[in-house]
């Protein structure tokens, strides 16, 4: 990442936008240091999704009346303004509630009706369980394997032991942009290539990528891109799936419902048009108002100097944590977005975690959905400081105050 700032960029009147930050916990201002687990919300985000409830709201896609013609063209401007954010087209994006459900969509309406016994799944050590379970599901149920691609002891991919598992045998292989615990930014405009190059289709989970940097889609070479809202400061609830057209219109729906169809009858149904045909039922309206507003303002901000800030955070804060005594840094990648993950000898992840809380310093402690890399480390649990551009450096000041006191407590 080679981002510089733009000196320009008044940050405390960024922070200004993000009413929640503003809050005391247990008599202490708010240090909230867990973005990676959702991302706090500034104020046109909560406006808009005000804003639709107040004076627009009724169902999209239905009715012919003004509201409903209101609620369906902000609903759809949201599609575009987000597609525009990825550099892809608006009816390659299906909405979804989130990295999830679009993880699950592809391994239930593509992977499901193709795998067969003997075909294989390649995953990485650092993945989230949403992307490994729902492989897992499909392995039961086809017969097919899953192979694991193993770190180095930066918290890196080996690419040469990825691409040796990258056999003839193997049809999808799904890994993180970014991991949520390590920090790790992989490479995944060439591992796709390498993929692509053997005929094996490639799913990427941009959860932590699309808050933190500019996305485009398009030139990674994927097949399927999934992420979530609410880590790019939209709503709960809020996601979507990228996928090359090809996939979109020979996969059969996920789950079936209204608004996917073209016409019902007993004898058989005419499904819709991709995106439409994978996105039964009223969805999330408001909600994606609300991250269409999101994706606004990350934009008049800029990814690249969101990213340059965060960078600079992360520079700050690794390396004021790693003077404390007993700290142990889990991941030093050398491309690596604002997540921290460590331990302090002696000391329980949970038992920082809660004493910070008391100082009113928010980070996470435990597994975060991704038990086979804690394995690895040998670890129950981290506890996890992850960054973004409202969080300040006068923060992270205070929360390595915050630690040594709390890690004296725990002695
Ligand atoms: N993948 C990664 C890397 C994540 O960090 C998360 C959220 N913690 C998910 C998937 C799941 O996202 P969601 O809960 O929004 O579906």
């Amino acid at each position: 990442m080679n981002a510089s700032l733009d000196s320009t960029i008044d940050w405390a009147r960024v922070r200004a936008d993000f009413p929640l930050l503003a809050r005391k916990v247990h008599g202490k201002p708010l240090i909230y240091f867990d973005s990676a687990n959702t991302g706090q919300k500034p104020e046109p985000v909560i406006a808009a999704v005000d804003d639709f409830y107040r004076h627009h709201n009724a169902n999209v896609s239905r009715a012919v009346h003004a509201l409903g013609t209101e609620a369906t063209d902000a609903y759809e401007g949201a599609r575009n303004k987000l597609a525009r954010f990825v550099n892809v087209r608006g009816d390659e994006l299906v909405l979804c509630s989130g990295t999830t459900f679009a993880l699950n969509l592809v391994a239930y309406s593509w992977a499901l009706p193709r795998l067969q016994p003997g075909d294989a799944i390649v995953l990485t050590r650092m993945e989230h369980h949403a992307n490994i379970v729902p492989w897992q599901l499909v392995a039961q149920r086809t017969g097919a394997t899953i192979k694991v691609a193993e770190l180095d002891e930066r918290g890196e991919l080996d690419l040469d032991r990825l691409y040796a598992l990258l056999t003839p045998d193997v049809k999808l292989l799904s890994l993180t942009h970014v991991s949520n615990v390590l920090g790790t930014v992989n490479p995944v405009r060439e591992i796709c290539r390498e993929a692509r190059k053997r005929g094996i289709v490639s799913v990427v989970d941009g959860s932590q990528a699309a808050p933190h940097r500019a996305l485009d889609i398009a030139s990674i070479g994927c097949d399927f891109y999934a992420f979530t809202g609410h880590k790019m400061s939209g709503p709960t609830g809020t996601g979507a799936l990228w996928a090359r057209r090809e996939h979109l219109a020979a996969m059969p729906p996920f789950i079936g419902g209204g608004e996917m169809i073209k016409e019902v009858r007993f004898e058989g149904t005419v499904f819709n048009d991709p995106p439409h045909k994978f996105e039964a039922g009223t969805p999330n309206i408001a909600g994606f108002i609300g991250l269409g507003a999101a994706v606004d303002y990350l934009s008049a901000l800029g990814m690249h100097n969101i990213e340059a800030r965060e960078q600079a955070l992360l520079a700050h804060a690794t390396e004021e944590l790693s003077k404390v005594e007993g700290v142990r840094i889990f991941g030093e990648a050398r491309e690596k977005a604002a997540v921290i993950s460590f331990l302090v000898e002696g000391a329980h992840a949970h038992d920082l975690a809660t004493l910070l809380d008391l100082e009113g310093v928010a980070i996470r402690s435990g597994h975060h959905c991704a038990h086979p890399l804690m394995h690895h480390f040998g670890v129950a649990a981290t506890c996890r400081a992850s960054l973004a551009f409202y969080n300040t450096h006068d923060e992270v000041e205070a929360f390595v105050a915050a630690l040594r006191k709390v890690r004296k407590l725990l002695a």
